[in-house]
């Protein structure tokens, strides 16, 4: 039976003719057939990866040079564009449309020879901490189908972690990469922004929105960036900067210097089994010779309420295009009744029918603090935050490599347990959302396992531009024995 470790090992057993791109996709399809009820797939393109495996093995066997990302396996958030294909966030007013182009990112990795074996399930416009707010509905964690995967990118955890595909992609505004792999066990990368395009990937909040990597291993998560990362012409705000080839760098015996706040792992709000292990953690990263050093961190309580007032700002200009008149779902203006009568009212019905409650609250919300009266108040004095906060952890990697953090306070809430408070959702980002804030890279590290049976990480930011070091941290962690 195929077993998949890492793309590398892949390689190997395709070159060697053990497996062939054809036995991997139809191992695939037969895994995601039998766990549907997870629900992470939106839609499968079995004929479509069949095809294309059956393309690539010709090509292997012809002895035709191989892209980088050959035969790889590869699942897409429904937020990231893939020509010919349907594509709706995860909502009714989007229900149902089909791209007209592909994201630069997919072009990339396509380019590469990887198969997409389908579109995946998130939280709506990618707004959610637990892949319950989507129109296909929740999505099951599958180390415990009573727990959420965490979102908003549920649905492209859980095809890494259940073993549907090798690697996914999803998107990270505020923590949608790396907290559901907090919650599902695996590795979650967010680069920094203007690392990768953002061109085809579907806006949440344009200055915060970066797409994220799921994976199993450090290796294959470099060579998915290497391959995706780099100037784009469709998308201004992408560095120019040299992409470095990540996966070529990952050893090091470098001895490090990491931050760490003690506001926050000594939050209110985190389980103390989680601060606790941390905290062991890094002694253990003390006596292996790196510097660990606790720095003063008083801004943690304003970061949620700068994110939620900045994204959901962002939020309520980048759907103003969803209007029922360009895209998707209008409501019926003739026939059964209730119809809509005249401009106005068609507006209202087709965005009051075609997005979810959540969608809708942060529509007003962005609504209200951009509002005259309400302006400086709130949207400027969020924006100062984030400058403060940027100008903070700038100093902070003056003297360090690294800021060590929790990714979430707690383990996988259950379905259900945080659908009535959106408040408490939107605390339960304390950890994640400082590094959209300040466009630094991140990653959660799959590092512990709770007394709950339930896996939680460790995440660790870099300087801008650092993914280098970060990966190579990465690896370090995930291989050394200290705990
Ligand atoms: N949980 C956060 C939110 O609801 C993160 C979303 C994201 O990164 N897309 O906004």
């Amino acid at each position: 039976m195929f077993e998949f470790t890492s793309i590398e090992q892949y390689h190997a057993q395709l070159q060697e003719g053990n497996v062939s791109c054809l036995q991997t996709v139809e191992h695939y399809l037969q895994r995601i057939n039998a766990t549907k009820h997870l629900n992470a797939f939106i839609e499968v393109y079995a004929d479509e990866a069949i095809e294309k495996a059956k393309q690539l093995d010709e090509k292997r066997r012809d002895g035709h040079p191989i892209g980088k990302l050959h035969g790889v396996v590869i699942g897409l958030k429904d937020v990231i564009c893939h020509k010919d294909h349907k594509i709706s966030a995860s909502s009714k007013i989007l229900q149902n449309f089909t791209s007209i182009y592909s994201a630069t990112a997919v072009e990339r990795l396509l380019a590469e020879d990887a198969i997409i074996i389908g579109n995946l399930n998130c939280d709506e416009f990618a707004m959610g901490s637990t892949n319950e707010n989507s129109v296909y509905g929740k999505v099951l964690n599958a180390l415990d189908e009573t727990r959420v995967p965490g979102g908003s990118s549920g649905g492209s955890a859980v095809a890494v972690q259940a073993g549907l595909c090798m690697v996914s992609l999803g998107s990270d505004t505020g923590g949608s990469v790396r907290q559901p792999g907090d919650f599902c066990g695996i590795i979650g990368l967010k680069p920094t922004y203007g690392r990768i395009s953002r061109y085809g990937l579907i806006a949440y909040a344009s200055s915060f929105d970066q797409i994220g990597i799921f994976g199993n291993t450090v290796a294959d998560i470099a060579l998915m960036l290497e391959v995706m990362a780099g100037a784009d012409e469709y998308d201004s705000t992408v560095s120019h900067k040299k992409v470095p080839a990540y996966s070529l760098q990952l050893s090091t015996n470098k001895k490090f210097r990491f931050a760490y706040f003690e506001e926050a792992l000594n939050h209110a709000s985190i389980d103390p089994e989680i601060s606790a292990t941390i905290k062991k953690r890094m002694e253990g990263l003390q006596k292996d010779g790196h510097e660990v050093k606790a720095v003063q961190f008083e801004l943690l309580d304003y970061i949620v309420p700068a994110y939620y007032v900045l994204t959901t700002a962002e939020a309520s200009s980048n759907l103003s295009r969803f209007d029922g008149v360009k895209y998707g779902y209008r409501t019926p203006t003739s026939g059964v009744e209730p119809i809509a009568i005249g401009l106005t009212d068609f507006y209202k019905q087709s965005r009051s029918t075609g997005f979810g409650k959540e969608v809708k609250r942060r529509i007003m919300l962005g609504t209200f603090v951009l509002s005259a009266g309400y302006y400086d108040a709130y949207f400027t004095r969020a924006q100062k935050v984030r400058k403060i906060l940027t100008e903070k952890i700038q100093l902070i990697f003056n003297d360090f490599d690294f800021i060590l953090l929790p990714t979430s306070p707690v383990t996988a809430f259950k379905a259900g347990e945080k659908m009535g408070d959106p408040i408490a959702m939107y605390l339960a980002d304390i950890y994640t959302v400082m590094a959209n804030l300040v466009g630094i890279p991140a990653i959660s590290l799959p590092l512990f396992k709770h007394s709950n049976g339930m896996p939680f990480g460790l995440q660790v930011m870099a300087n801008r531009f650092n993914e280098v070091p970060l990966l190579q941290v990465s690896n370090l962690l995930l291989r050394s024995e200290a705990v």
